[in-house]
């Protein structure tokens, strides 16, 4: 459990500050223990150096994503102290020693996490215009990308950037605002994705703070909204959004958008909105050619000092199919079986990393196991799950377990519904509808369905 949520946190994390930050600092750390009534999360650093760092950089990332992970808001950041902990290990007991924190940084920490700010704010420096490699498939997104950028408000407004999922919009999005911000600091820039924002609204209407959101949103030179087409079917959202788009439209502010879909064709939105959508450019991005896709990987490779054959490149670049995001997963396997087995990257090693994921179906495998992996990426134990119990947690992770039943083995809605107890088939069918919802909704869900799924394969 612990492990799991911190897998969860690191993943979090590598969205937020890039794989590099997380490989470099993160994966030095662990997650020890917390408390929810002292709100205290107890981490574990390699020494004193690693956690100085930590502290000074990356303390409201720690408080907000872990503290949202375990449920704690705000938590209290400790660190075990590593002299203290070996110096007593041998009694088996281990003292938490708080860390004093300098002023400057605490200072900073108000800074950084005032709570309208809790969210947004953090962009990911390693979207930028340099790391982002320009094809045939992404050339207009990316020509107006770099247009809206050096001229904000005076070419495209707003830009409407669209395609599928994995395809690079959300890269393109944090390039424009890490490249604005970097020629200009003082300029307010929001990126923020449509389902946040909708939370954002939600909470703001639950807590009285609706004239606060509004002035928030409108008083900002840049705004960034991600996956827009999250917004469908939520009215009283899309009615404030109407007005914020009014407010920046009308100071000259310039609005990116990226969606799933070409505005037209979205579902769900009102139609003065989703004009507005239309007023500037739209320009979509699809799926790559073979020869960007290796164009990709040989930059990403080189961005991490490393190289590779032609040969290994190409048969990545064809063996994942769908997007971008598969890609750039296929890549990070191989170079990791290399370095974890002290192997070149040889096109061998390649095919025998890649081949095997695809060679699921072959092993079989039982409900135990399943249950087993899901208590590692949940909360819960085996025996919670063939329970009745109705907690949150329990529930979720029942559900996953269901799904991972029906979608790895080949055993029937009701063989999984009298595993749990007796229950009905459309208990379980029912949950396998809730997952896909959530999959709709939350893209990560999908990631830590596929490590779960690798897991269950391989482990
Ligand atoms: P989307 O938002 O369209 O789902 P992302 O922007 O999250 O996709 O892209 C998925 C991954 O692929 C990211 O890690 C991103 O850096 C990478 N990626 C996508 N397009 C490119 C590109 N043209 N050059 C380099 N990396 C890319
Ligand atoms: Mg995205």
């Amino acid at each position: 459990m612990v492990s799991g949520i911190w897998e969860e946190f690191l993943k979090i994390a590598r969205e937020e500050v890039g794989s590099r930050v997380v490989e470099t600092w993160f994966k030095a750390i662990s997650l020890q223990r917390w408390d929810m009534l002292s709100k205290e999360v107890h981490l574990k650093a390699p020494n004193g150096f690693v956690r100085d760092w930590i502290y000074k950089h990356y303390l409201a990332i720690l408080q907000v994503h872990l503290g949202r992970l375990l449920r704690i808001d705000m938590p209290k950041i400790l660190f075990v102290d590593h002299i203290a902990e070996e110096k007593i290990s041998g009694h088996n007991v281990s003292s938490t020693v708080p860390v004093v924190i300098p002023a400057s940084v605490v200072q900073q920490k108000n800074i950084l996490i005032r709570p309208a700010q809790k969210i947004f704010g953090y962009m990911n420096k390693n979207y930028s215009f340099s790391t982002f490699v320009v094809g045939p498939h992404n050339s207009l997104a990316y020509a107006a990308a770099q247009a809206v950028t050096e001229k904000p408000d005076k070419l495209y407004n707003p830009l409407f950037i669209y395609g599928g999922s994995g395809l690079g919009k959300t890269h393109l999005l944090h390039a424009i605002g890490n490249e604005i911000q970097e020629v200009n600091k003082h300029i307010a820039v929001v990126y923020q994705t449509a389902d946040r924002f909708v939370n954002e609204f939600i909470h703001a209407i639950r807590f009285d703070k609706i004239h606060k959101f509004q002035l928030k949103y409108q008083n900002i030179d840049l705004l960034l909204i991600d996956d827009v087409q999250f917004i469908s079917n939520k009215e009283q959202t899309q009615e404030a959004f109407f007005h914020i788009f009014n407010a920046l439209y009308d100071a000259h502010k310039q609005i990116v958008f990226s969606s799933d879909t070409y505005p037209q064709n979205m579902k769900g939105i009102a139609e003065r909105l989703r004009s507005r959508f239309s007023w500037g450019l739209v320009a979509d991005i699809y799926m790559p050619s073979l020869e960007t896709k290796v164009a990709i990987l040989k930059k990403k490779v080189a961005l991490n000092n490393e190289n590779i054959d032609d040969d290994v490149a190409y048969f990545i670049a064809t063996h994942t199919v769908s997007n971008i995001r598969e890609l750039e997963g296929a890549l990070i396997r191989v170079l990791a079986c290399a370095s974890l087995n002290k192997q070149p990257v040889t096109l061998e090693l390649a095919k025998r990393v890649l081949t095997q994921t695809t060679q699921y179906a072959t092993r079989t495998i039982d409900f135990q196991h399943i249950m087993t992996k899901v208590c590692r990426f949940y909360p819960c134990t085996v025996e919670d799950l063939q329970s009745k119990s109705r907690n949150k947690d329990v529930v979720i992770a029942r559900h996953v377990a269901m799904f991972l039943m029906k979608s790895l083995t080949d055993k029937s809605l009701r063989d999984i519904g009298d595993f749990f107890g007796g229950r009905d088939h459309s208990t379980v069918m029912h949950a396998l509808e809730k997952v896909e919802e959530q999959i709709k909704r939350q893209p990560e869900l999908q990631q830590k369905l596929r490590r779960l799924e690798e897991e269950i394969m391989h482990g």
